[in-house]
């Protein structure tokens, strides 16, 4: 694959932005990679396993002269990252974001963004329950779904050239307005973090009651509740915060259907379990033939 961009500036040094910085490297994506993230600490780390050609101090110099800034911050830290990069920004270059909601970002870092400054808002469909700069790995984005959610009066190359350097690396695009985004993540991706969350929270007091029982004899379906409650806390919160209303809309319907089957339980309703459960497993295998999960049992998880 061919460079795409000259310049391309990460700002925050979390799973996200390392994984893109090693894939975007593979593959020859941009000549030059700079970075930044707040603490030194951070930074330190970055500069030690060799993660961007350049970290900078500050947020402003790593942008200079960038043609692609992706934020790869928390969605609650975009809008005073976006104040900060704004006035070292070159004209002509690209904002992106990878954040997992979109219209409250796209109303946070808009109005910062400078004339003649395009802002193409993204959401990698890829990540894990890790998080820092020595979580990243290359393959992240590979299969699958990069979406990019243009804001009105995006410019069409911009979209364009964006949408190439996320096929580049290897996933799959596909582009949706802002709303649409945020309700179908909240299907997707944040309710299903807020059911294992609570999972995770009521089998902990459970533990404590059953003496750790819950920990140490812990099946398939508690582990997998609980690799997904590990996730980065900020992230989340920041996520529940910013996609509220989509995500109520879920959890409302979620109960509904909770409520349904905790009655055909009550009441011996077998053929209503059975028939739901069939139903269940069809979408299991619909994401197994789409290619985005293995069909290998245990999630495929290998016992070493
Ligand atoms: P991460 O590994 O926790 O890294 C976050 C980075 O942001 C760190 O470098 C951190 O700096 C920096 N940061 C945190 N708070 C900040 C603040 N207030 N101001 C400036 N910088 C701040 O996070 P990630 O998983 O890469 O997530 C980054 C973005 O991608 C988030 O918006 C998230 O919603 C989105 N996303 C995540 C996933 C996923 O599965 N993880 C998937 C899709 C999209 P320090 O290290 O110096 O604290």
């Amino acid at each position: 694959m061919s460079q795409i961009y000259d310049r391309v500036a990460l700002i925050g040094l979390g799973l996200i932005a390392s994984s893109l910085y090693w894939a975007i490297k593979r593959d020859g994506l941009a000549n030059e990679v700079t970075g930044y993230a707040r603490s030194a600490e951070t930074r330190d780390t970055a500069r030690e396993i060799g993660l961007c050609d350049t970290i900078y101090d500050t947020a402003a110099e790593a942008v200079e002269g960038a043609d692609l800034v992706v934020l790869c911050v928390p969605v609650g830290a975009m809008d005073s990252v976006a104040k900060e990069i704004a006035p070292a920004l070159k004209k002509g270059a690209t904002v992106t974001d990878v954040g997992s909601v979109k219209q409250a970002v796209i109303e946070a870092v808009g109005p910062h963004l400078p004339e003649g400054v395009h802002f193409v808002p993204s959401h990698p469909m890829a990540g894990t329950e890790h998080s820092g700069p020595r979580s990243g790995f290359a393959e992240l984005f590979e299969n699958r779904w990069f979406l990019i959610v243009p804001v009105e009066g995006s410019d069409v190359d911009a979209v364009d050239r964006i949408e190439a350097l996320w096929r580049g690396i290897g996933s799959n695009t596909a582009r949706m307005d802002p709303a649409h985004h945020d309700l179908v993540v909240a299907v997707t991706s944040h309710a299903p973090h807020l059911i294992a969350y609570t999972m995770v929270g009521v089998a902990d007091d459970l533990g404590r009651v059953t003496d750790r029982e819950v920990i140490n004899y812990s099946a398939a379906g508690f582990r997998d509740f609980t690799r997904i409650a590990a996730s980065d806390p900020t992230m989340w919160r920041d996520v529940f915060l910013n996609n509220k209303d989509a995500t109520l809309e879920i959890l409302g319907r979620f109960t509904e259907e909770l409520f349904a089957l905790q009655r055909a339980i009550r009441t011996g309703d077998g053929e209503m379990l059975h028939d739901y459960f069939t139903r269940t497993r069809a979408i299991r295998r619909g994401i197994i033939e789409a290619g985005q999960d293995t069909d290998a049992p245990d999630f495929g998880r290998v016992k070493k």
